[in-house]
C-alpha cells in the first residue's frame, strides 16, 4: 500500500472536512473543517485549503490522490472509482437519489480536479458496502415494475464507517473478520445500524435515502408512510415542506427542540420532559433494531457502538442493552464508563461481546483509494 499521503475531502451541504492521511500507517498529517459554505464558495474553500496545507508544511506534490466521500453511488458505483468526465456525468444522474448530499460532493470533485489537475481523483461511496445486500433485505414491497424503473430499493448509507468498524472490531478482538457475526451501531448526527456476516453487510437500517431507520438528530427514521399521506392530505404540506420537515425538523430536534446529544443529556438530567421523551424514543428504536438484527443473524458474536454518540454516551449503551441477558448480552457498568476506545464493555463471560470502537471515515477512504491505485 502506498506510503504517499491521500488528501481526503468530505464535502457536506454547508461544510468541507479535509484530512491528509497516510493509508499505510493511518497517520494523519493534518485535518480541518471549513464551515458555512455557500454552494459557489467551494472553489474559494479549496484555494484556501491548498494555501493552508502549504502553510502547514504539507508537500502537496507528494500526494498520491484526492479521495472524495460520495454518499450515494446508486446501482452503478459499487466500489471506489477513479473519476473522469464520464463518472462525473454518472454522478450527476444520481442527484435525484441524494439531492442534499451528492451535489456538494460533485462540486468538491470538480474543484479538486481544477486545483490538483495532475492527481487521480477517487470517489468512495457510502452505499458501496451495501451493494450486495441480499435481495430480501434490499427490496421494498411496492410495485416491482415501478421500483425497477425508478431505481427504488434499499441502498444503505454510512458504509464507509460500518466497513471500517467491522474490520477494526475484528482486529481488536484478534479474530478473523470471516468468523464474526456483528451488529454495528453508528450513532452520530445521522445514525444507522448494520448486520455484518463475515465482513459483508446482510441488513442495514438506511434505505433509498438516509431517512429510514433509527431516530437521528433531525430525522425521524422509520415512519408509517401513511403519516406522509396524512400530512399532505390533512396537514396541507407540499413537497418542499415535507422534505424540510423530514430532513431538518424531525428526530431529536422535532421531539425536544434539541439536536445535539450532549445538550439532550443535560436537559434530561435537568428534568425536561420532552427531552426525556426524545431520549426514550431514541433508545427504544435502537433496542428494536438490535433485536431484529440478532434475529437476522441468528445471534451475534459482537455488538459495536461507534460515532459521536456511540463512542461517548455510556448511558445510551447501558439503556439500549439493559436486561438483555437472555439474549446473551451482559454489559459491565464499570467498563461501560469509557469514551472512545477501542474497548470491551461486556463482561468476560458475556456470550455476546460488546465493544466501543472509534470510527475513522477519512482513514477508511484513504485506504480504499490506495487499494484502488495499487
Ligand atoms: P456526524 O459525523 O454525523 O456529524 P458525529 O459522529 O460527530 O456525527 O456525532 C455527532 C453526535 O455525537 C452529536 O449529537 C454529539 O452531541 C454527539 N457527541 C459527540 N461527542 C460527544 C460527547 N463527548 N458526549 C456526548 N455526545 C457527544
Amino acid at each position: 500500500m502506498t506510503a504517499r499521503p491521500v488528501l481526503v475531502l468530505n464535502a457536506g451541504s454547508s461544510s468541507l472536512k479535509y484530512q491528509v492521511v497516510r493509508p499505510d500507517t493511518g497517520r494523519s498529517l493534518t485535518r480541518g473543517h471549513v464551515e458555512r459554505l455557500g454552494s459557489d464558495e467551494f472553489a474559494e474553500a479549496l484555494r484556501t485549503l491548498s494555501e493552508e496545507l502549504a502553510r502547514e508544511g504539507i508537500d502537496q506534490t507528494s500526494l498520491a490522490a484526492v479521495g472524495h466521500r460520495v454518499v450515494h453511488g446508486g446501482q452503478q458505483y459499487v466500489s471506489a472509482t477513479l473519476v473522469d468526465d464520464d463518472v462525473l456525468a454518472g454522478l450527476e444522474e444520481l442527484v435525484p437519489l441524494a439531492p442534499l448530499h451528492n451535489p456538494p460532493a460533485i462540486a468538491g470533485i470538480r474543484q479538486a480536479m481544477a486545483a490538483y489537475p495532475g492527481l487521480p481523483q477517487v470517489a468512495v461511496f457510502d452505499t458501496a458496502f451495501f451493494a450486495d445486500l441480499p435481495p430480501a433485505a434490499a427490496t421494498y414491497a411496492i410495485d416491482a415494475e415501478l421500483a425497477h424503473r425508478l431505481g427504488i430499493r434499499r441502498y444503505g448509507m454510512h458504509g464507509i464507517s460500518h466497513e471500517y468498524v467491522a474490520q477494526a472490531a475484528a482486529d481488536f478482538l484478534g479474530r478473523p473478520l470471516g468468523n464474526l457475526d456483528q451488529v454495528i451501531l453508528h450513532l452520530g448526527n445521522g445514525a444507522s445500524a448494520t448486520a455484518v456476516r463475515a465482513g459483508r453487510s446482510v441488513e442495514t437500517s438506511m434505505g433509498l435515502t438516509p431517512l429510514e431507520g433509527l431516530v437521528m438528530g433531525t430525522r425521524a427514521g422509520d415512519l408509517d408512510p401513511g403519516v406522509l399521506l396524512h400530512l399532505m392530505r390533512v396537514g396541507d404540506l407540499d413537497l418542499d415542506e415535507l422534505d424540510d420537515l423530514l430532513n431538518h425538523r424531525s428526530g431529536l430536534l422535532g421531539l425536544s427542540g434539541i439536536q445535539d446529544f450532549r445538550d439532550l443529556v443535560t436537559a434530561v438530567d435537568g428534568g425536561d420532559a420532552s427531552a426525556r421523551t426524545a431520549y426514550d424514543v431514541y433508545c427504544h428504536r435502537l433496542r428494536k433494531y438490535v433485536g431484529a438484527y440478532l434475529a437476522v443473524l441468528g445471534g451475534a458474536d459482537v455488538i459495536t457502538f461507534t460515532a459521536g454518540t456511540g463512542e461517548n454516551v455510556a448511558r445510551v449503551r447501558r439503556d439500549v442493552l439493559a436486561g438483555l441477558d437472555r439474549l446473551g448480552i451482559n454489559i459491565d457498568p464499570e467498563r461501560n464508563d469509557v469514551r472512545g476506545g477501542p474497548a470491551r464493555i461486556s463482561t468476560d463471560d458475556s456470550p455476546v461481546t460488546v465493544l466501543v470502537v472509534p470510527t475513522d471515515e477519512e482513514l477508511s477512504i484513504a485506504r480504499q483509494v490506495a487499494a484502488l491505485l495499487s
